[in-house]
């Protein structure tokens, strides 16, 4: 995945009808995790009436405390994929923690019949989990999203999602979500979507940003945007190929981070920005 000399492969690939490259941009909003199949419906339809093709939606939930809500798993995965068929959904940024996942995600397509795909999602605790990634790497029929390690270096982090391209995927993603730091922030991580045009020229893949998870709150700034609105607008300048960002129809009934979690009424508002902000790139 890093850029060698001589070595002039395009920074982009193909999946299910949409590209994913370094000069390209791909929304994917959505539920942090599916809770009841009303809220997944008026998820998507939000999606269609607004041309979105791509949405993020977690089945299997790495929590902290073994109480949380740890997402529906396979039971969800029919309902999800039936309706991503409905509202044309082509790509579900989806979130595994265990390699049975591949096999019960690659199942439920194939009952479901639905035209949909699979982004395999692997989260910052997982990064270095090195038998997950390499499984994810034997898996050549999904791309997979990889997000930065949040307790080591951006070497480290590269060098794991580098597991994937040694066994043969090379449809990867990077993303950035925040640094978790011991000095205290406003957010819930220190925002790194700095490092957006760093990775672009060590490596060839796509970047990926979250506000959502960097920020941590959706609670309004002195204008009355929200500062993951802010952030967001400062990855695409920055050159985001992609962003992954937490709506919910009632964030305060949301099961997984509903306080990041943007309202369906903001999200005109969220693309607006972004259309502003690649303008500006
Ligand atoms: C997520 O995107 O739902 C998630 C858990 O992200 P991260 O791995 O960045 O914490």
């Amino acid at each position: 995945l890093g850029r060698h000399q001589n070595d002039d492969r395009p920074a982009f690939f193909d999946y299910n009808g949409v590209r994913f490259g370094q000069d390209t941009l791909n929304i994917f909003a959505g539920l942090c995790a599916v809770d009841t199949i009303e809220n997944v419906e008026i998820m998507m339809k939000a999606l269609q009436a607004h041309n979105l093709v791509c949405t993020r939606m977690g089945a299997y939930k790495p929590r902290t405390s073994p109480y949380a809500f740890q997402g529906h798993g396979k039971a969800c995965l029919p309902y999800v994929f039936d309706l991503a068929g409905k509202y044309d959904i082509k790509v579900i940024a989806m979130e595994i923690t265990h390699e049975s996942h591949i096999e019960q995600i690659r199942e439920a397509l194939f009952h479901t019949g639905s035209p949909t795909g699979v982004m395999l999602q692997i989260g910052t605790r997982n990064i270095q989990n090195f038998e997950l990634m390499k499984m994810a790497g034997r898996q050549q029929d999904f791309p997979v999203l990889v997000k930065r390690g949040s307790g080591i270096t951006l070497d480290e982090s590269l060098n794991a999602a580098e597991y994937l391209a040694s066994e043969g995927n090379r449809k990867v993603v990077f993303g950035l979500r925040g640094m978790r730091t011991n000095l205290g922030d406003p957010h819930r991580n220190l925002v790194d979507f700095a490092h957006v045009p760093v990775v672009k020229r060590l490596t060839r893949m796509p970047v990926c940003i979250d506000p959502s998870h960097a920020v941590g709150t959706r609670v309004d700034s002195a204008d009355g945007l929200s500062d993951i609105m802010h952030v967001t607008a400062q990855g695409i300048i920055a050159g985001a190929n992609m962003v992954l960002a937490d709506f919910h129809p009632t964030p305060s009934k949301a099961l997984v981070d509903g306080p990041q979690s943007m309202l369906i009424r903001e999200l005109p508002h969220f693309l607006e920005d972004i259309h502003i902000a690649r303008q500006a790139y």
